[in-house]
């Protein structure tokens, strides 16, 4: 494995207000001895575990391995906004790059994801401070309020909740005047994500589901009609494997890891702010993250802190910088909160992918994986989790709204992924633009 890359799988779990404040996880005991099951899952975040749920739920037996704790990749350290839309994509680009019936199926897939995530959370009970009450984009410049019409036109195509807002309304739901307008997504909101993967353990292993942390899956290989995964002190054979592991994505499967980019993204919680910030800051408490490339992004905790966080160019120094950037930040957009504290930072990869495409794949007979997000994968990545659940289940890929395509490893992956966040630069001037 490079040397860049070891550092995801073996880093301890971050020290972030998730931690500090999500309920416990369930039991999730390393796997000794082997076993055969119906579905392997790989991965224990939102998509491997929205997986085994569905797949259980159809009375499937399940196996679920994870190489930490259920939570520990990218589910588990995020800005926990539920978000039904892609992050740089729109449905009519979705249809130009897979047809309008295979890239129609998709964007309502996508469009229907929040509520799906709610959805589950109502259905299993899931305690994870989970707030129904929005997600919000609003426009950072006036000309962007152009595009923010057509992809609020789009999705009311497809069937999907969204509406346009002007300045004063959206000024109304985020109490500052900071944006020019805004798109608004209903069945959005936010979660506490470490909770949100954990309550998903907890309701994939009611079902029935066997999931072991602390078990990499360090190789597969075929087995007759399906496959053997060998885990350091035992093994899972399986009809069908899913591969779901996202940013945090090993050599496991050849070109997988070289077909994302991981970048690092910062997070931010502030101390407890006082009740009368909390009417006027985010009075909507939707979740937002605005138009620009270099993402703003705001949301209240149960325990009325605000978490944000942002992305860096460079490397030198960075926890301190990301949190005097964020510092500023937060100042600029809601004055009214002065120089805030923050409490806590921590941090975690996002799998940047070359088109901003989600990537996923039929990688072998049997064996499907996601990855790819683009930063975007809490809703995206639960509604991906039933789409593998129904191809395990024999649904054939044609039915599906996932596109499957052939991974492609990008070409100088190490020196890519070293030299990333020199991209932000390319954004943040992008960001200057209509
Ligand atoms: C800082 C940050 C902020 C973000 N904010 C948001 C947000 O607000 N909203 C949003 O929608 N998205 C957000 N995202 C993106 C989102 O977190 C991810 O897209 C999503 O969590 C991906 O889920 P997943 O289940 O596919 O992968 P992950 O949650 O990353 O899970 C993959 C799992 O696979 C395991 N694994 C890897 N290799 C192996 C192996 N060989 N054997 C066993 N297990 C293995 C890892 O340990 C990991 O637990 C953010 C991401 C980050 C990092």
């Amino acid at each position: 494995m490079s040397a860049l890359l070891k550092p995801l799988l073996d880093a301890p779990p971050p020290d972030s207000h998730w931690a500090a404040s999500a309920i416990a996880g369930p039991e999730t005991g390393p796997l000794d001895g082997s076993v055969r099951v119906d579905v392997a899952v790989v991965g224990a975040g939102v998509t491997g575990l929205s997986t085994a749920i569905h797949l259980a739920e159809q009375g499937v037996r399940v196996t679920v391995l994870e190489a930490r704790e259920p939570g520990f990749g990218g589910s588990g350290r995020n800005n926990g906004q539920i978000i039904p839309t892609l992050s740089r994509l729109d449905p009519a680009n979705l249809t130009a790059a897979y047809g309008e019936a295979k890239g129609s199926a998709l964007a309502r897939m996508v469009g229907g994801s929040a509520a799906l995530v709610f959805d589950l959370i109502e259905r299993y009970q899931m305690r994870c401070d989970g707030v129904q009450k929005g997600w919000i984009q609003p426009a950072h410049r006036p000309g962007r309020m152009k595009a923010a019409e057509q992809r609020v036109a789009q999705w009311q195509a497809l069937g999907a909740e969204v509406a346009l807002l002007d300045a004063a309304q959206t000024e109304r739901a985020l109490g500052t005047r900071f944006w020019h307008g805004a798109m608004v997504a209903p069945t959005g909101g936010h979660v506490n994500p470490l909770s949100l993967a954990r309550e998903m353990a907890r309701a994939a292993l009611g079902l029935g589901v066997a999931i072991h942390g602390d078990t990499p899956v360090v190789s597969i290989g075929r087995a007759g009609s399906g496959w053997t995964l060998t885990t350091p002190r035992g093994g899972v054979t399986a009809d069908r494997v899913v591969l779901a592991t996202n940013a945090y994505t090993d050599d496991l499967w050849p070109g997988l890891r070289r077909s994302v980019v991981p970048v690092l993204n910062f997070q931010m919680v502030t101390e407890p702010l006082p009740a009368a910030l909390r009417a006027s800051v985010l009075p909507s408490d939707m979740a937002c993250s605005d138009t620009r490339g270099d993402l703003h992004f705001f949301r209240w905790t149960a325990d009325n802190r605000l978490v944000s966080g942002c992305t860096l160019v460079r490397s030198a120094d960075a926890e301190r910088r990301a949190r005097e950037r964020t510092r500023e930040r937060i100042r600029r957009v809601f004055p009214q909160i002065g120089n805030p504290a923050i409490a806590r930072s921590w941090s975690g990869h996002l799998a940047m992918t070359a088109d901003f495409r989600p990537h996923f794949h039929e990688l072998a007979p049997g064996v499907t994986g996601a990855v790819g997000y683009n930063g975007r994968g809490m809703a995206l990545g639960t509604a991906v989790g039933r789409e593998l659940a129904r191809h395990a289940t024999g649904t054939a890929a044609p039915e599906l709204a996932l596109p499957f395509t052939p991974v492609k490893p990008l070409p100088f992956h190490d020196l890519v992924t070293r030299f990333s966040r020199l991209y932000m630069l390319h954004l943040r001037r992008l960001d200057r633009t209509d």
